[in-house]
């Protein structure tokens, strides 16, 4: 399939020369259409799919359609994402796609100056990108309107559940007017997903994708076993042994992200930790300077780097395990992209055995154990259960939980853990 077949305006179709995408992805192929037909879609598409694309072009291809009279800078689309760097790169990918339309748009998001942001729509925009907590500051300060909405777009919803904005998104919902196309996309189809979908989508069309990070199929994945004590020495040992030239690093914590960061300073290893103490402004120039290879390292917790567009890492490395089993899928995420093969490094200590168990489950294979000679660990992980069978047919993440007692126990873990961080 090509772009041209799918019935985009032409000036969307020369910005995607300008990008050099040659076609449309899986996502792209099957969402663009649907939406062009006026459904609500429900999509399960990770980040890395080109999913922003798969509803920034068809929204800006009907925004641009000259039958649509009712010019004038009203606000159409509304699009909620749970984090600010989100928000700006969806606002990024929004200015490219319409940069030969007559399209305006920003986007507001807390941790930068709501006096800027006030201005800005008191220009008129025709379509805003929002994190909740914001928009709803804004709401109240009577700088946004939402009677002309007839887009709305709810991105990574299954991570702004989990940092439990559930409330301010239904606050956000009966604002709107019921007459909008409803766009919801997820990494996994969740309860709460699927419960919120009930309250919002009408009809919605389903559709789910999977691509090779999802699975991890083209990444090789170790686990170091290590002692806890000792993981800072084993990263830097790895670090200059293997000659990394860049890696992703994932922390538990915020303190753990500065605290390795300082680390690896101190050894002349450039780098820069993103977490939620660092200002939006901090946050940014170190992702600036990790795309452009200014650093070599990049520290994060997971709720500071899910979404992000950080393309063809070739190793993402996971300091701590992470404390929910699909976190580890989203971290993975950012290597072995485009069909080239990349890395997934964890170190396990034995007090984390139990969550690689997990990750284990979900990924539904064992993860290869290397231990690193000098650093075995005093105190040894257990030897790893056996797995379930695959089932024919069926990917795992994508399955809906079994057991609903479970999966609200861990919904509560995810909820407290997004706030602590
Ligand atoms: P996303 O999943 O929306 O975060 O997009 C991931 C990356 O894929 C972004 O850097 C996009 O610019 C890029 N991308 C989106 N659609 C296409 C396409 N059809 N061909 C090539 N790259 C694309």
């Amino acid at each position: 399939m090509k772009f041209s077949d799918l019935n985009l305006s032409n000036p969307l179709i020369r910005a995607l020369k300008d990008k050099k995408y040659e076609k449309p992805t899986p996502i792209q192929s099957k969402v663009i259409p649907t939406i062009l037909n006026n459904r609500d879609v429900i999509a399960a598409a990770q980040t890395g799919t080109g999913k922003t694309a798969a509803f920034v072009l068809p929204i800006l291809s009907k925004l641009s359609d000259p039958k649509d009279n009712d010019k004038g800078r009203k606000m159409k689309a509304l699009i909620l994402t749970p984090t600010r760097e989100l928000a700006a790169q969806i606002r990024e990918s929004i200015d490219a796609y319409s940069k030969y339309l007559d399209i305006r748009s920003t986007a507001v998001y807390g941790g930068a100056r709501i006096h800027n942001q006030q201005l800005k729509l008191k220009k008129g925009v025709d379509i805003l990108v929002a994190t909740p907590g914001r928009l709803l500051d804004l709401y109240r300060q009577k700088s946004v309107s939402f009677i002309n909405i007839d887009f709305f777009v709810l991105d990574e919803a299954d991570q702004m559940l989990d940092m439990g904005f559930i409330n301010d998104i239904k606050t956000i919902m009966k604002l709107l007017p019921e007459r909008r196309q409803n766009l919801m996309f997820t990494a996994t189809f969740s309860d709460l997903f699927r419960s919120l979908v009930k309250e919002v989508a009408n009809k919605p069309i389903e559709i789910s994708v999977t691509s090779d990070n999802e699975t991890g199929a083209n990444i090789d994945h170790y686990v170091h076993p290590v002692d806890k004590a000792r993981k800072a020495e084993l990263l830097l040992n790895l670090i200059e042994n293997e000659n990394f030239s860049q890696a992703l690093i994932f922390t538990k914590t915020k303190h753990g992200a500065d605290r390795l960061q300082k680390r690896l300073e101190k050894l002349k290893i450039t780098s820069k930790a993103i977490h939620g103490n660092k200002t939006q402004n901090n946050r940014m120039k170190a992702l600036e300077a990790f795309k452009k290879n200014k650093i070599r390292m990049l520290v994060a917790t997971d709720v500071a780097a899910r979404g992000l567009d950080i393309k063809n890492m070739e190793q993402v490395i996971n300091f701590d395990v992470p404390t929910v089993a699909r976190d580890y899928v989203h971290r993975i995420g950012r290597t072995g992209r485009a069909g080239k093969k990349g890395k997934a490094i964890t170190l396990v200590s034995a007090d984390e055995f139990r969550l690689l168990q997990d990750i284990e489950k979900l990924l539904k294979q064992k993860i290869k154990r290397v231990e690193i000679p000098g650093f075995e660990p005093e105190q040894p992980l257990p030897v790893a259960l056996n797995l379930p069978k695959k089932k024919h047919g069926k990917k795992g993440i994508f399955r809906k939980p079994k057991n609903n007692s479970n999966s609200n126990r861990s919904r509560s873990r995810n909820r407290s853990r997004s706030r602590r961080r």
